[in-house]
């Protein structure tokens, strides 16, 4: 059975005071329900948000990280300190790191690869530009992004990979895809593993969406068959707005 998803990924946002306090908020708003809850503060405030969620269903994840174990790689982190401050979770892929830090599919394997063998849970990101989806080039780049960094695990692998379909276009720009361009996109999505997998991994592996994800429209987007969740961004950063997300799946 797939899990219902809600993760928050707070980017290069709320210094330590500022990460206190709103996972303080969420911890107040907390509620027991089936959905699976994850914030991904920046690096420095990962050990702080792992100590103040010990007690709490809310998972902490990383927004990134090496493929290496250690070594001369200035300013980067490995799996493995992220596993030393209780952080069992990466998202890998997110376009912004392909856009502005050059990530390619290779590299993204890699990391893959590392997380995989780290034991860690892998939101993996990816979504076309809007220039692909003007030429209607959309499944096209979806299906190499996820086949040329996911394509080569074995089937155990995918208990721990999650599926995040995040359009560029939608990504903090208010404009969402539409739920039919979710459901879709996800149901081609899920074909695609079907296809190269089998019928229980495709239907256990949950795929999320993200891309301006907002309490007034995500009952509807989550409403849709294929969609197990979101990746929230902006709306992630304010606890109320992000728990009215959560309840709405
Ligand atoms: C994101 O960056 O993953 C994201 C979905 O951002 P936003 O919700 O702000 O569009």
């Amino acid at each position: 059975m797939r899990k219902k998803i809600v993760a928050g990924n707070w980017k290069m946002n709320n210094d330590l005071g500022a990460t206190n306090t709103l996972i303080s908020e969420l911890i107040k708003k907390e509620k027991t329900t089936n959905v699976e809850v994850i914030i991904a503060p920046t690096f420095v405030n990962l050990l702080e948000a792992s100590k103040q969620l010990k007690d709490s269903s809310i998972k902490v994840a990383a927004q990134n990280m090496h493929f290496a174990n250690h070594g001369a790689y200035t300013g980067e982190i490995s799996a493995t300190m992220l596993k030393s401050v209780g952080v069992n979770t990466v998202i890998l892929g997110h376009s912004e790191r392909r856009e502005f830090f050059s990530e390619d599919d290779n590299l993204l394997k890699q990391k893959v690869d590392k997380a995989l063998n780290e034991d860690m849970q892998i939101i993996f990101c990816f979504g076309e530009k809007w220039e692909d989806r003007s030429i209607e080039n959309h499944f096209m780049v979806v299906e190499n992004q996820i086949k040329n960094a996911l394509f080569h695990l074995k089937n155990e692998n995918w208990k721990s990979i999650v599926l995040a379909y995040e359009p560029v276009w939608a990504i903090g720009t208010g404009q969402t895809a539409s739920p039919e361009q979710a459901q879709e996109m996800h149901s081609f999505i899920r074909n695609l593993v079907k296809e190269n997998y089998n019928s229980t991994i495709s239907e256990d592996v949950s795929i999320l969406y993200g891309g301006s994800v907002k309490p007034e429209n995500a009952k509807e987007i989550f409403g849709k068959n294929d969609v197990d969740g979101g990746l929230i961004g902006g709306a992630a950063l304010n606890a109320d707005n992000f728990m009215a997300i959560v309840n709405a799946l």
